[in-house]
């Protein structure tokens, strides 16, 4: 396959990651022609669409089985009719992220020696389940000025030994800023590490670039690069690629997983996940449980569900595949393990 990717797209004629951006799919009936699915059969809906935006990179739809109304992939992206149903214990902030876990704007300060900066409000792809898919992003925003501002706060707290670069997804940002953010937080002798929580690397890995990798790594710094997959099909060759230019960048990788139901519920899915994870690098580090944000209920998997998973993926992988399960409930000073 030299020079050919499985997508069948040669690497020169890819598009660069900017305009793959502005090439996301947003349109139901363009993605589920190129599926060569019917919008009826698949139960998408155009009134949760307007709730909460569809939108896709070609990158992914690449990875997805054309003729498949259950494709774990098309799952976790298409607007469904049962999204509009009212579950009273969903709502719109269901971890308690406003109020005092968000000091400023921009900022998240929930765990002990660990901040979170919410370094853009967008994402390349809007993943259904998003916990944040209600998150005020519109009050989160900083100028550039701004983030001097914010960053001089942590610089002034020396509990403070990680910063964690979120979102939205913080790689949608460019090279510039994340290298002003990252020399920002270097120059802090408190902190030991930058994180970064993205599904970019997944999503769309031609955002991995030489140019990425320099803006991010810091001298003095570790970085870990956290990012998001929750099915083996995600993993693709273009992933992998992107996976091996991170580690030879010196990047710490792992993962965090949401458990859905419908897309990797299954034990089989669980294994299959850790062992592609570990091919491309990457450390399985968590399992969410679905948070209860209002318009995901479909997705849950009952907790009791969840831990007889762990307990049969566990007999089936090294202890360093399994990821730990882990629920977020607001006020509590980590994520809670389940297993
Ligand atoms: C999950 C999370 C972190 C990181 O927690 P770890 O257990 O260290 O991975 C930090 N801040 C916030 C607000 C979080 O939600
Ligand atoms: S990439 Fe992350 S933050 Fe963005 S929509 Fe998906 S789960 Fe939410």
């Amino acid at each position: 396959m030299s020079g050919h990717l499985r997508s069948g797209i040669p690497v020169a004629e890819r598009l660069d990651w900017r305009a793959q951006l502005r090439t996301v799919v947003t349109r139901a009936d363009q993605l589920l022609e190129l599926l060569g699915l019917d919008a009826a059969a698949v139960g998408y809906s155009e009134q949760a669409a307007g709730a909460f935006a569809l939108k896709v990179p070609h990158s992914f739809i690449r990875r997805m089985r054309p003729g498949d109304p259950r494709d774990p992939l098309l799952l976790q992206v298409l607007a469904h009719a049962l999204e509009l149903q009212h579950v009273p214990t969903y709502g719109r902030d269901p971890v308690g992220e406003t109020g005092t876990a968000n000091p400023r704007a921009g900022v998240i300060h929930k765990y002990r020696g660990r901040v979170l900066l919410l370094v853009t409000g967008a994402c390349a792809v809007n993943c259904r389940y998003c916990f944040r898919r209600h998150f005020p992003y519109g009050d989160n925003q900083n100028s550039r000025l701004q983030w001097r501002d914010t960053l001089r706060c942590i610089a002034r707290d020396a509990s403070i030994s990680e910063v964690i670069l979120s979102g939205g997804d913080p790689l949608i940002a460019g090279d510039q800023h994340l290298a002003d953010l990252v020399s920002q937080i270097g120059a802090m002798a408190h902190v030991r590490r930058v994180r970064i929580h993205s599904r970019v690397p997944i999503v769309l890995p031609d955002r991995v670039t030489e140019s990425l990798l320099d803006a991010i790594r810091h001298p003095r710094l570790q970085t870990v690069m956290v990012v998001h997959c929750n099915h083996a099909n995600e993993i693709d060759e273009t992933v992998l690629a992107a996976m091996d230019r991170l580690r030879r960048g010196g990047m710490h990788l792992l993962n965090q997983a949401v458990l859905l139901a419908g897309v990797n519920d299954s034990a089989p899915a669980l294994v299959e996940l850790s062992e592609r994870l570990f091919a491309a690098g990457v450390l399985p580090y968590y399992l969410h449980l679905l948070d209860k944000v209002a318009g995901a209920a479909h997705f849950d998997v009952p907790q009791q569900r969840a831990i007889e998973l762990m307990a049969a993926i566990a007999k089936r992988l090294p202890g360093y595949l399994v990821p730990k399960l882990v629920r977020e409930l607001p006020g509590e000073a980590s994520k809670t393990r389940l297993w």
